[in-house]
């Protein structure tokens, strides 16, 4: 019997993707599933992450299933404003928040500036940002590294195990084991779930079959290509700017997909697919988190661990370079073709990139190649969409260069994969909720759930919406 009071309310990434917090309160204790930053509309997103929903000092534990910003990135925030710990994470997740979150207050940092050297002149009051880097650190002494697979109490009666969730370098599905041993019910929280067959990390591992599931369906009504035609396609791109002696552009979300394109480059450096072209990693960001890829290799699948073996390092290569200073990036300009520029920011809205695009963007041989997600309005999406001009750091450019897309670059399940890990797991839960994702995505998955697996209590919770697991 689970333990009479066990509540789930789902205050972030409930019909959206972002700010993914899920409150679950059980024996007078109070969890949280999670502590995102909502991301979007600047004024609103701001509010939401400034107020959270509960009083900080009432929160008893937060359990991060992963580092991306829009499942940890606002743990400072409700540092500062009182909450005292722990914080339970894997190993490599504490090590990627630590390079992530100083990252994302700078970031707030710098944006609070701004808008208040305009807010000083006409003489308003001045915004103070969400946190800082003194927050930061913290909320670092708050976490508890729990490798996977270890069971521990996160109070008695409330135990947790991580099982590997293949989305990110330390990614985790939360097992938590809710009641007196021998008599508890499971709750299994998916964070994101990755996909087989990817580079550097194992498949998704098969959590034990849990009593009430709540699964990310961020892709819910989608389908990828196979992870085994990137490489394919990224030779293709390589090839053709080396015949060309021009530039292939990639704009690479830094902490994931920036390590999965340099890992698919290395290995077609070996197998002699891309001769000597020069590649260069232009993002201090990306070059902080492949430090920590690097120091994680208890999270390498087979593959990334046979470069050990061959007594190599799979983030490093001849002809491979991390650009560190604003002079090597500025230099780049004026290298001669052929030439592979990997920078951030993944949907050109900030970062190295954009000086890169608008030295590039207008010559027909170069190919920009777009790897992830472009949301509404940003520059990525221009891109995509095929417009031209476009406007990079205040000046219109005539798009003359290829734009492109490696589809399979996706670090989420889709919907047959989140359908299959569940068949292959033997799960039939009494109660699955689906988060962490947009309309029509996560109904769509609900209708797979029911049709496929028989599933017959499956919700899209509304944000706010709480409820009782029996
Ligand atoms: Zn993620």
């Amino acid at each position: 019997m689970a333990a009479p009071d066990a509540r789930l309310t789902f205050h972030g990434a409930a019909r959206s993707v972002t700010g993914s917090a899920h409150l679950l309160e059980c024996g007078g204790r109070r969890v949280l599933l999670d502590c995102g930053l909502t991301q979007g509309r600047r004024k609103e997103a701001f509010e939401q992450n400034r107020r959270p929903f509960i009083e900080p000092r009432s929160l008893d534990a937060v359990i991060l299933s992963h580092a991306h910003i829009d499942h940890s990135g606002n743990l400072p925030t409700w540092r500062r404003l009182g909450f005292k710990g722990p914080v339970f994470a894997t190993p490599a997740t504490r090590d990627l928040c630590d390079v992530m979150l100083r990252d994302s207050a700078a970031v707030q940092v710098r944006q609070v500036e701004l808008v208040n050297r305009l807010r000083r002149e006409q003489r308003k009051n001045l915004f103070e940002p969400l946190y800082d880097e003194g927050d930061v650190a913290r909320a670092m002494d708050l976490f508890r590294p729990v490798p996977y697979g270890r069971r521990v109490d996160v109070f008695p009666d409330l135990r947790l195990t991580f099982h590997d969730a293949g989305h990110l370098l330390g990614s985790a599905l939360c097992q938590i084991e809710i009641g007196s041993n021998g008599s508890a019910r499971s709750l299994l929280f998916t964070g994101d779930l990755g996909r087989k067959n990817c580079v550097i990390l194992r498949d998704p591992a098969l959590a034990p079959p849990p009593d009430w599931v709540i699964c990310e369906s961020t892709y819910g009504d989608r389908r990828h290509p196979p992870c085994e035609t990137i490489k394919d396609q990224l030779a293709e791109f390589v090839d053709t700017i080396r015949r060309r002696k021009s530039r292939l552009l990639i704009p690479a979300f830094t902490v994931g997909r920036l390590q999965t394109l340099v890992f698919y480059l290395h290995q077609l450096h070996e197998e002699g697919r891309i001769g000597n072209v020069p590649i260069w990693v232009d993002s201090p960001l990306g070059h902080r988190a492949t430090e920590v890829f690097r120091e994680h290799p208890e999270c390498y699948d087979a593959e990334a661990n046979a470069f050990f073996l061959r007594g190599r390092e799979p983030f490093s290569f001849e002809r491979l370079h991390y650009a560190q200073s604003i002079d090597d990036s500025k230099k780049l300009n004026t290298q001669k073709g052929p030439l592979v520029i990997l920078s951030s920011s993944g949907m050109c809205e900030g970062g190295r990139i954009l000086h890169h695009l608008a030295h590039g963007v207008e010559e027909a041989d170069n190919i920009v190649l777009l790897t992830g997600f472009q949301a509404a309005d940003t520059l990525g999406r221009k891109l995509q969409q095929g417009l031209s001009p476009v406007n990079i750091l205040g000046r219109p450019y005539a798009v003359r260069a290829r734009v492109a897309m490696i589809e399979a670059l996706s670090a989420h399940a889709d919907s047959d994969e989140i359908v299959e890990y569940f068949r292959e797991s033997k799960a039939t839960p009494s109660r699955v909720f689906l988060v962490h994702g947009e309309p029509p995505q996560p109904q769509a998955l609900e209708a797979r759930l029911r049709e496929d697996l028989g599933w017959s209590r499956v919700d899209v919770p509304a944000p706010g919406e709480s409820v009782v697991l029996e």
